[in-house]
């Protein structure tokens, strides 16, 4: 854990670069330490179909978020540090005991300020011959360098796109710099798989996905507008190097939003159709949409510790 803890000692891995020494108990903006958390770890089938895969994936929810969304679902994971405190020692147990449950890949689901550790545990289980696939399940908000780190780690990358513009990114993530650093983490990922296998994405013959990058993008209450400016951006650059997610399953949370008006609005029906026939028209054909309703808040699993 020599890398990890170097690394830790003075945290730069997110555009924050609070240089906080984690490593000695010092806390940055997530909060966090270089001590692991986690909130669930269990069978989830409610990822992407060739994530969900007939069995479900492995879904590993980390503790501690390095973004401030005025609108999270999740406020007790990512800023209350809701969690379990468990030795990396546990963490690659997790791994097989997923396996044995039936899970189809690794799901690391926001492990994004734990980053060092994490590489150092895949590579733990790689080394040892563990052969289900890794998603990297991020916001992506992170240093190019941080990404570089799970190279040849991560098989599939689900980085989400959040906001394209900085005044929205600022105003909604508190995350000074977020569009650009979620642009430069979605080459760097397109980049590493590329290299490692020719090309970004395969699926085998049951439609799970061996390797790839599936970009998702959450449309916002009056977001309509940055959403296409973010779908034509990858699609210029990408083309159908990489597979699109487009969600709808936007819910306000309304305690956290007093001060966010639109934000406590649902995301119209017909917004996100147009949203979805944009991209069809602007040639997109890998990718996923939701159908019907908005999602509604019994999506987002238990944190109740379960396989921690
Ligand atoms: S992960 Fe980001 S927010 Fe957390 S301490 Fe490091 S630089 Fe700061």
């Amino acid at each position: 854990m020599e890398e990890a803890g170097r690394m830790l000692s003075s945290c730069a891995l997110c555009p924050r670069a609070c240089k906080a020494n984690r490593a000695n108990g010092e806390v940055g903006f997530c909060k966090m330490t270089d001590d692991l958390y986690l909130a669930r770890a269990a069978l989830h089938m409610w990822e992407e179909p060739c994530i969900t895969g007939e069995t479900g994936s492995g879904a590993i929810f980390f503790t501690g978020c390095n973004l401030g969304c005025v609108f999270c679902q999740n406020y007790d994971l990512s800023h209350r540090q809701l969690g379990k405190k468990v030795s990396r020692k546990r963490l690659l147990e997790i791994f097989y005991e997923l396996k044995e449950q039936g899970a189809c890949n690794i799901n690391l689901v926001t492990s994004d300020v734990y980053v060092p550790i994490v590489a150092e545990v895949i590579k733990q289980a790689k080394d040892q011959g563990f052969d289900l696939p890794f998603v990297f399940n991020t916001s992506s908000y992170l240093q190019v360098e941080s990404v570089k780190l799970l190279d040849g780690l991560i098989d599939i990358y689900l980085p989400d796109f959040k906001f394209y513009t900085e005044k929205k990114s600022i105003e909604y993530l508190k995350a000074p710099g977020y569009p650009a650093a979620a642009r430069a983490c979605i080459s760097e990922m397109v980049s590493q798989l590329k290299r490692r296998y020719g090309k970004v994405c395969d699926l085998d013959e049951k439609g799970q996905m061996k390797h790839g990058v599936i970009v998702r993008h959450l449309l916002m209450p009056g977001g309509l507008l940055e959403a296409k400016m973010i779908v034509k951006d990858l699609y210029q650059s990408y083309k159908d190097q990489v597979y699109f997610s487009l969600l709808n399953q936007y819910t306000p949370l309304t305690e956290h939003l007093k001060d966010y008006p639109k934000l406590r609005e649902r995301v119209r029906e017909r917004e996100y159709q147009e949203l979805v026939d944009y991209a069809c028209h602007l040639g997109i054909s890998k990718g996923y949409m939701q159908e019907g309703e908005a999602i509604s808040e019994s999506f987002i699993p238990a944190f109740d510790f379960r396989g921690v």
